[in-house]
């Protein structure tokens, strides 16, 4: 008499079978033949192991096909979209600016068709990948050119390399950054051929010490925003004017890297003073670098605007081509700067603004409308309440100056082990939902939740396994 387990494993369809069925075709369609098959002699394998270990019915082919699917789809698009609720508004860990829809449309746009990215219209002759943006940027910034790489590292080194190659750059021991994702200045002028010459002490700079370090050699002064850090009490720099007319004298440009900058002066719509492109250029820097993903809230890029003739020279630097911005990115940033040409709507359109001027009455109310329903999700388990918390603008802008604003403050009523339970399901769903912990609480901060994205939010939310929480409780 045959044992009942060999009689199933028998039973067991083959891999053709499955595939031959309705649901495998429909994965193929989706997925591909190789990763079909894979998954699916994967599906028998373990279907082969569970009859094995007990007896039962040898599962349909249908059902084989079905939880091949299921293998298939485990593992969601790693560059899916989530809701950023870390109250850190330009995350970089989690990609920055958010684009304008007007951005948006036009990357698509672009993606779509054949766009005269380095043609021109009049005359049908080859023309240049930059004019799209030169006379934006001009009108914008003030300046008599401009010229558009992939970041503003990217805009730093080029600037570097062009004008002190095998020569010196002199810039101030207080302004020596480090940047997240290893940008440190001293690292990108050696990898720029440029011998650094720092001068002054951390705290204290002087005009004369600019003066005495500049020589035959000096190819480039720089004066760096210290962007993601203060130094405060006893303390002094240079101003860029006075700088601008020392590298003058001098014969050498000045560069002049704002890191974030701003098209606007910010505190028009209620928030801290950036120094913005303008000044920088007015103040008399031959060179101005800024990025395109941080307050400005476009996508990656970086950008220099200033003298003509140096912008020319930068332009034709081989490394300039290594360093190109695609015609996505281009015809993003095109829309973006439109944008700027009307400030009173910006906050409307530009998603940055618009998160970082939310009031913090319209974030609570938010938060309270939101309150019950998270709760019920979250269950018995977890006291969910509306607090009081700061945002951050993120990506080394404005790092002093937090926002008041308002979260779901969740605490577990049981062990702390259930926060850290609930956070991480939270990253798992489908569309992540990644918040903050801190002081035993995770902080669900709702400033970057645009009104519109609630009910995806809510919808988001209930697909959280309450059960799986419970299940792993200590
Ligand atoms: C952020 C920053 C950079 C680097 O800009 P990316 O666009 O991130 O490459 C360079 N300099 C300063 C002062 C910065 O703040």
């Amino acid at each position: 008499m045959t044992k009942p387990e060999v009689t199933s494993l028998r039973r067991l369809p083959a891999v053709a079978t499955v595939l031959a069925t309705a649901e495998a075709a429909w994965l193929q369609e989706r997925h591909g033949r190789v990763p079909t098959t894979e998954a699916i002699r994967q599906a028998l394998d373990e279907a082969r192991e569970a009859l094995r270990a007990a007896p039962a019915a040898a599962p349909s082919a249908i059902e084989l096909a079905l939880r091949a699917q299921s293998l298939l789809e485990a593992h969601p698009p790693g560059l899916r979209p989530l809701f950023n609720l870390t109250g850190v508004v330009l995350h970089t860990n989690l990609g920055r600016a958010v684009l304008a829809e007007a951005a948006v449309d036009a990357a698509v746009a672009a993606m779509r068709h054949a766009v005269a990215l380095e043609y021109d219209l009049d005359g049908g002759a080859r023309g240049e990948r930059d004019d799209h943006l030169r006379s934006l940027l001009c009108e914008l910034s003030g300046a008599e050119d401009a010229t558009v790489v992939n970041n503003n590292a990217a805009a730093v080194l080029l600037c570097l390399n062009t004008f002190a190659l095998g020569r010196e750059a002199v810039v101030s021991r207080g302004e020596l950054i480090e940047i997240g994702g290893a940008f440190r200045m001293p690292d990108i002028m050696a990898r720029a051929g440029v011998r650094m010459v720092e001068v002054g002490t951390t705290n204290r700079t002087h005009a004369t010490d600019y003066r005495d370090a500049l020589n035959q050699s000096t190819g480039l002064v720089l004066k760096v925003h210290t962007s993601n850090y203060r130094i405060q009490g006893f303390t002094a720099d240079v101003g860029a004017r006075e700088l601008a007319a020392i590298a003058d004298a001098a014969g050498v440009p000045l560069l002049n890297d704002l890191g974030s900058g701003s098209l606007v002066d910010l505190s028009r719509y209620g928030l801290a003073r950036e120094p913005t492109v303008r000044e920088a250029v007015a103040e008399g820097a031959r060179l101005v670098t800024f990025s395109g993903d941080k307050l400005l809230g476009g996508p990656q890029a970086g950008f220099v605007v200033g003298d003509r003739a140096l912008i020319q020279q930068i332009n034709r630097n081989p490394l300039k081509r290594a360093l190109r911005v695609d015609k996505l990115r281009l015809a993003a940033i095109e829309a973006t700067l439109k944008l700027y040409r009307d400030p009173d709507r910006l906050a409307e359109r530009l998603p940055t603004l618009r998160f970082l001027v939310r009031g913090r009455a319209e974030i609570e109310a938010q938060a309270q409308r939101l309150q019950p329903t998270v709760a019920g999700r979250l269950g018995a388990s977890f006291a969910v309440e509306v607090g009081e918390c700061l945002s951050q603008v993120g990506s080394g802008a404005l790092p002093l100056d937090t926002l008041v604003s308002a979260a779901l403050l969740i605490r577990a009523r049981g062990s702390q082990s259930g926060l850290e339970r609930l956070a991480a399901a939270l990253r798992r769903l489908p569309r992540p939902i990644i918040g903050r912990v801190a002081d035993g609480a995770l902080y669900l901060d709702m400033r970057c939740l645009a009104e519109a994205d609630e009910a995806l939010f809510l919808a988001a939310l209930a697909g959280l396994d309450t059960n799986d929480l419970a299940a792993h409780a200590p």
